[in-house]
């Protein structure tokens, strides 16, 4: 796991073979959010959610824009691969109204019209005069996090957060800056979402084309449990009609179920004119950018490299080099790697690797040809 103290940073080895933003930016150390939920407090981080907040330097995050000439995070600056700012701790949260670190990073930014992801549950900040100046002149996606649509429910699972409405609010002033606004439906939770239809509506109206929904996961470390459960009046997991099974660190819908509720999810934003993504492992991949941004002007330097945004070209047996093929990709040979281990199948369930020639297939295509299906169920078993 990468150093936290590092506000500037390329995400580590597994992220980057999935995500098409492999550049992040974290403004503050720690998060005084408080979410119930939140993953922070499950993971072996030297941070906490609801503990101490420290200002990250700025200095360490512009010498990447203005002295390093050789990093690799300077070449993904040259290539103006996008950022995203708030990956572990929330870049608009209460420590910004004192620190204003966020605010001098967005100068950075806006100085070079940085293609620039946020991901927040405080859009509210973002629409004050000074942070809202900074963003004319940037390519800006705002993805907000909202899991509710009960308020007096979101006000104990995300007790730091600003309001319902507050937030709303904020994504339609920044929609009408020119943001594209996103809806996180994270983490997502059927049964504690409330009336998903009225959320969907209201976002619709604010501006929000895109929804991207991951699932609610239980972290075993951390007290987790215990705080959803006191924020919710019940022990979840008890009560709840989804089936959770043990995924290493965190308890996470089965499969099935999960499939079920993002399938039905999916089905309900089409009816809003919504785009569904998700980039969940346990589900499965949507071949395409789980973010959202790919095809947006100014975002066409995403990482197209990253498996899943170019998954489409994995067909039958397709080979490393055909799915590379035209990628100028900075980590080529560390993926050729997990690429010649079947690391690509762990991750994306309905892809299967062929160890004897190094290749993939989907296993819908494979179930067309029932002897290579054979082969490749038996490659499985032996990973
Ligand atoms: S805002 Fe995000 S980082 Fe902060 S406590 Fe909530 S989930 Fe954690």
């Amino acid at each position: 796991m990468r150093s936290l103290a590092r506000p500037l940073f390329l995400k580590d080895h597994t992220e980057r073979l999935l995500c098409p933003l492999p550049l992040g930016i974290d403004t503050y150390r720690g998060c005084a959010g408080g979410c119930a939920y939140c993953s922070l407090n499950g993971l072996r981080t030297e941070i906490k959610c609801g503990g101490e907040v420290s200002p990250n330097s700025v200095r360490y995050i512009e010498k990447f824009f203005y002295r390093h000439k050789t990093s690799m995070e300077r070449q993904l600056i040259d290539q103006r691969c996008p950022v995203q700012l708030g990956v572990s701790s929330d870049p608009l949260q209460p420590a910004e109204r004192e620190h204003r670190v966020t605010l001098r990073v967005l100068k950075i930014l806006a100085d070079f019209e940085y293609p620039t992801v946020i991901t927040t549950k405080f859009p509210d900040q973002l629409i004050e005069a000074d942070h809202l100046r900074e963003l004319d002149a940037m390519p800006l996606v705002v993805q907000c996090s909202i899991s509710s649509v009960d308020e007096a429910l979101l006000g104990r699972i995300e007790p730091g957060a600003p309001s319902l409405a507050q937030r709303l609010e904020a994504l339609r002033v920044l929609a009408d800056a020119g943001a594209h606004v996103q809806l996180r439906l994270w983490p997502f939770a059927s049964d504690l979402c409330g009336d998903v239809a009225r959320l969907l509506a209201m976002v619709k109206d604010t501006g929000v084309r895109t929804v991207l929904a991951n699932p609610l996961k239980v972290y075993h470390a951390g007290g987790i449990r215990e705080s959803i459960n006191k924020a919710i009046g019940r022990d979840y997991l008890a009560a709840t009609s989804l089936r959770y099974e043990n995924h290493g660190l965190f308890d996470v819908p089965c499969h099935k179920d999960l499939s079920r509720e993002l399938s039905q999810l999916r089905d309900l934003c089409r009816q809003f004119g919504l785009n569904l993504l998700n980039c969940d492992d346990c589900t499965g991949r949507n071949w395409q950018s789980c973010c959202g941004v790919d095809g947006l002007p100014d975002f066409e330097n995403i990482a197209k490299w990253a498996y899943f945004v170019n998954g489409y070209r994995i067909t039958q047996y397709t080979d490393f080099e055909t799915y590379m093929r035209g990628h100028d990709c900075p980590w080529h040979d560390e993926f050729n790697q997990e690429w010649n281990k079947g690391k690509l199948s762990e991750s994306i369930p309905e892809l299967i690797f062929h160890k004897e020639d190094k290749t993939y297939s989907r296993l819908e295509r494979c179930a067309e040809i029932p002897e290579k299906a054979e082969s490749s169920k038996a490659d499985i078993l032996e990973l």
